[in-house]
């Protein structure tokens, strides 16, 4: 299931795919391909995922901060 985030912040979206079920955690990689496509700043404040987050079917989906291991921050995508 594919679902697309936004920051309107900066006017961009990404899709990633969500490998499972809900709760799905997005992997590093996923991660970083989220902040390098919704902001790509450094040290911008804008928070990256901002705005509407939605399914393949424009359902909402929820979009939740969370960490890694290693400390650099990812997403968990949930139903809304
Ligand atoms: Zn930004």
């Amino acid at each position: 299931m594919q679902v697309t985030l936004r920051n309107e912040f900066h006017g961009r979206e990404v899709q990633v795919e969500i490998m499972g079920r809900y709760p799905y955690t997005l992997t590093a990689a996923q991660a970083a391909k989220v902040r390098r496509v919704l902001c790509g700043r450094r040290g911008c404040a804008c928070g990256v995922v901002r705005g509407r987050a939605t399914d393949v079917h424009g359902v909402q989906v929820a979009v939740c901060p969370d960490g890694l291991d290693d400390g650099r921050g990812t997403w968990t995508i949930d139903r809304a």
